[in-house]
């Protein structure tokens, strides 16, 4: 029989990877009560019942730097930082993000179909977003999860890439005992293994050099790639010989109108996309009935 915390575990395992990102956050619920019933004058009953109301916003949820009464902490005994309480004070909100689209629709109706429907255990907000935004934040977050000082992030985010590319490839199978990818001009499309390489074919590798080139640049100067380190000029200089641009009817001359359209091109630039965030509040409402006892005592 499964443990009281393994059912509570949302299960993510149909989805493609890359397509949901999940958030963690506290909530100091002591900062709440004092809020409501030391600054408004709320009786802790009529407290309570707001507060188990409470719906926070994705901003609220996601922001870079949380504001009070949320915060962020990686401690298992950590403290509020605006007004000291201990972890029992605590409710921990844990957030998922589903970038909407084919790849994902089944997956999700069938994940809110099979969640609980009472107490609003759950909070669901639908916010609409670009190709283009959604890229980056993913390609932000990759950033986050890379090892820039060996050599094997290069695989990693190909492998990422590809993933969100054609989700519906195994590319755990694909990718295992990789040793090098290499651009073959002997296959048109997709990618082919041979041993421990793995050939791409030189349209994607390209999108590689630039999904690698973007996620470096900010960590290294100019981007490193597999071509090893590149100016834009470089860059652009290698997409334009290669007919990659020609390829994609890219006629701009100024490296950074290049870069523009290149982004749009692989990112899909300002289509819409829904962004589908599920808030488990469940653990926000046991918490909030312990500290209201304790309050109402
Ligand atoms: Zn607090």
């Amino acid at each position: 029989m499964a443990t009281a915390s393994q059912k509570r575990e949302l299960d993510w395992s149909d989805f493609p990877p890359g397509t949901v990102t999940d958030y963690t956050r506290l909530l100091c619920l002591a900062c709440i009560f004092d809020i409501f019933t030391e600054q408004l004058g709320l009786a802790p009953r009529t407290a309570y019942s707001e507060i188990k109301r409470h719906a926070p916003t994705v901003e609220e949820l996601t922001a870079r730097t949380p504001q009070r009464p949320y915060f962020d902490s990686l401690e298992k005994h950590p403290r509020c930082p605006y007004c000291d309480s201990a972890k029992r004070w605590h409710a921990r909100l844990s957030t998922y993000r589903i970038e909407g689209g084919k790849a994902t629709d089944a997956a999700r109706r069938a994940l809110l179909k099979s969640l609980p429907k009472s107490e609003d255990q759950f909070q669901l907000t639908e916010v609409k977003s670009t190709r283009r935004a959604v890229f980056f934040e993913w390609l932000e977050a990759l950033g986050r999860s890379l090892d820039f000082e060996s050599d094997s992030w290069l695989i990693a985010a190909t492998r990422a890439f590809l993933e969100r590319t054609e989700p519906k490839t195994d590319w755990a199978e694909v990718f295992e005992g990789v040793r090098q990818v290499r651009r073959s001009n002997r296959i048109e499309e997709g990618w082919q293994r041979e041993g421990s390489r793995l050939f791409i074919a030189p349209s994607l590798y390209n999108d590689v050099l630039l999904v690698q080139y973007l996620v470096s640049r900010s960590h290294k100067h100019g981007g490193s790639t597999f071509e090893g380190r590149l100016t834009l000029m470089e860059l652009v200089r290698r997409m334009r010989y290669s007919g990659h641009l020609d390829a994609q009817g890219i006629t701009e001359r100024d490296q950074f109108d290049v870069l523009e359209k290149l982004v749009e091109h692989l990112t899909g630039g300002e289509g819409t996309v829904k962004l589908h965030y599920i808030l488990d509040r469940r653990d926000f409402l046991e918490k909030v009935k312990t500290v209201y006892a304790r309050y109402a005592a």
